[in-house]
């Protein structure tokens, strides 16, 4: 488990994050969302272990802050938000970068990691290890820093994934994939914590949502417990949580009005009907 007490990040002068207190566990896919500005980036940030104004970050009852970085990053991978291209890294090398931590990246055992790897994020070693990162699509680039994280992650033990808006340059078979890598890993007993601004996805796959707003957190919940109202305060537009019963699919979508609910969330409260009743739940 990954405890936060009393966490506080300033940035610039100003308070970023909390404080906050939450607890996110292993063998479970966590779901941060929030509106831009509202802490998600300085959250996986810290649960990375990136430093802390005040407050504490627990691993397993250890704080991250006295934990060997080195020893830390064989245990957890990140995949920043970043639109930054990697340069032009033969892609086996660049997914190799996973195993810098475990000190065999010239091992004949990491090779075969590294195969491994790209074959679980869908690109074939025969097809791809040669190629640069600079020449991927966005896709393929996204699944190269999977494969990356992947074989960072190879191995036994507790293991985490923090990824920052990963679905963001993918289409909607990719994104869906993208979780589907997620959800094997957590399957694994992984703990993975993301972010997500497609909220659909996030109710789908996750099996808890964190909402933030300003920096706090609102509420932690089971994916199939999260309500339109949740969503509304989270969000301060007018959106509506839609459950399928027959397929077990939900959706988020906003709802008719919602441009004036979002100027005036005080009169969009009492607006908000409970459509808890017609929920199939
Ligand atoms: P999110 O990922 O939810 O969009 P962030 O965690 O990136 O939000 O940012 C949280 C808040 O901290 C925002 O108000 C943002 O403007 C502010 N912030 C982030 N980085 C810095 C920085 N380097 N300097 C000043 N303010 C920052
Ligand atoms: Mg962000």
């Amino acid at each position: 488990m990954i405890a936060l007490e009393q966490v506080t990040v300033a940035r610039g002068g100003r308070v970023a994050l909390g404080p906050i207190d939450l607890r996110v566990r292993r063998g479970r896919i966590t779901a941060i969302i929030g509106p831009s500005g509202a802490g998600k980036s300085t959250l996986i940030a810290a649960l990375a272990g990136a430093p802390i104004t005040s407050g504490a970050v627990l691993c397993d009852g250890v704080a991250l802050a006295s934990r060997a970085p080195r020893e830390w990053a064989r245990t957890r991978a990140v995949l920043a938000q970043s639109a930054e291209r990697p340069f032009a890294f033969a892609l086996s090398d660049f997914v190799a970068l996973g195993r810098l931590p475990h000190g065999d990246r010239e091992h004949p055992r990491a090779r075969e990691i590294v195969e491994r790897s790209m074959r679980w994020a869908g690109l074939d070693p025969g097809r791809f290890a040669q190629r640069t990162v600079d020449t991927l699509s966005g896709g393929e680039l996204q699944r190269a820093q999977l494969a990356r994280v992947r074989a960072q992650l190879h191995g036994e033990g507790p293991r985490w994934l923090l990824l920052d808006e990963p679905t963001t340059h993918l289409d909607l078979p990719l994104q869906h994939a993208l979780l589907e890598r997620c959800a094997s890993l957590r399957d694994e007993g992984v703990g993975v914590v993301l972010v997500l601004h497609e909220l659909s996805l996030a109710l789908q796959w996750a099996d808890e949502l964190l909402l933030l707003r300003g920096g706090r957190a609102l509420a932690q919940r089971a994916a199939s417990e999260v309500t339109s109202e949740d969503l509304t305060e989270c969000f301060g537009a007018r959106l509506a949580v839609v459950r399928d019963a027959a397929s077990g699919l939900s959706m988020v979508t906003v709802a008719r009005g919602a441009s004036t609910a979002a100027a005036n969330p005080q009169r969009q409260q009492g607006e908000t009907h409970d459509d808890r009743s017609d929920d199939h739940r």
